[in-house]
């Protein structure tokens, strides 16, 4: 088999999606294994390791079997696998509304345009700032969104200056921002927000708050 007819596969599931623009709706979830890169607050270090080799015919069958109209991938960092491509064209070929959520390292240029990009860009708490792959934000349109996540008020500068200085919202206006889970207060964010004016979506790890936050596979 080529490379790209498997994936390895953490798990697949449907919940609702909690942070994009998308939040809120059913969603099917197709969490593969596997990272390069370790934020100090991941909240999915399960993905990291193991997961099962599966033909990418199955987990297509599998993820169109849940019949939500949405379909995600995520990980882990799903674009380190080039299965993952190919798999994300189908389930478009499909009628799927299909989003990829991905750290901001790996390339995302030859993701379907049919696909909505959820690209992280790793705030210096992270950790992994350094890994940000800027030429990235050239492939993004208004479809696609960036998010942020910060653990703290340099964190939030670091991302009021990015967003300035590279003038983000005229790219895309879906530019999301959340906190660490009992890191840093929403509210906290919120008011520098407002302060500084920034066209910037604060939103909430929903499933933090619907089931206990250290959940997994919710
Ligand atoms: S990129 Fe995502 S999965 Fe990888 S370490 Fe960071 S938060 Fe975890």
């Amino acid at each position: 088999m080529a490379k790209e007819d498997t994936l390895v596969i953490h798990e697949i599931y449907a919940s609702i999606q909690g942070e994009s623009t998308f939040a809120g709706l059913p969603c099917t979830f197709v969490r593969t294994t596997g990272c390069n890169l370790r934020c100090a607050w991941c909240d999915t270090t399960q993905a990291f390791y193991g997961g099962t080799r599966m033909a990418r015919a199955e987990v297509l069958a599998r993820a169109l079997a849940t019949k939500t109209q949405l379909v995600e991938l995520t990980g882990g960092e799903p674009l380190l696998q080039p299965g993952a491509l190919t798999l994300m064209t189908e389930l478009c070929d499909a009628g799927r509304t299909v989003l990829v959520e991905t750290s901001g390292e790996a390339d995302v240029s030859r993701v379907d345009p049919r696909v909505h990009r959820i690209m992280d860009l790793k705030a210096p708490g992270s950790g992994e700032s350094h890994r940000n792959r800027w030429s990235n934000v050239e492939h993004l349109g208004p479809r696609d969104e960036i998010k942020f996540v910060l653990a703290d008020r340099r964190d939030y500068e670091w991302m009021r200056d990015v967003v300035r200085e590279r003038d983000l919202a005229r790219r895309t206006p879906n530019l999301l921002a959340s906190t660490v889970f009992g890191k840093l207060s929403p509210r906290e964010l919120v008011a520098w927000v407002l302060d500084d004016a920034l066209p910037i979506r604060v939103q909430l790890q929903m499933h933090k708050y619907i089931w206990p936050p250290d959940a997994t596979g919710v």
